[in-house]
């Protein structure tokens, strides 16, 4: 089947990505042609049941603009671990007072 459907589609556009497979959707970004494998682009949920379908060149772009603000979460959750180490060796400092005093009322007794 899909033999005789390339026989037909000499005419046809070829894939933007692979430039082998006919095209069969447009990217809803860029509107370049697209084979819909799973290596020329990507298919996300839309709605009515219809699919977003982005080629290859959208996605990293896309991935490209998404990524400061993904480091930002990561340097945020980073900071949040510092400040958490930060609390907990304060904790221990306050707690090693208290022991040392222990140990001292120990000497004293
Ligand atoms: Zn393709
Ligand atoms: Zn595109």
């Amino acid at each position: 089947m899909y033999n005789q459907v390339s026989m037909f589609s000499k005419h046809e556009d070829k894939c933007n990505e692979c430039h082998q497979n006919s095209v069969k959707e447009c990217c809803n970004k860029c509107g370049e042609g697209l084979c819909l494998s799973e290596a020329c682009c990507q298919t996300f949920p839309h709605y009515n049941n219809e699919l977003y379908i982005l080629c290859n060149d959208c996605v990293t772009s896309i991935e490209t603009k998404l990524r400061p603000t993904s480091v930002d979460n990561c340097d945020l959750r980073l900071l949040k671990k510092k400040i958490s180490k930060r609390q907990e060796a304060n904790m221990k400092k306050l707690q090693k007072p208290e022991q040392k005093s222990d140990l001292e009322g120990e000497h004293d007794s």
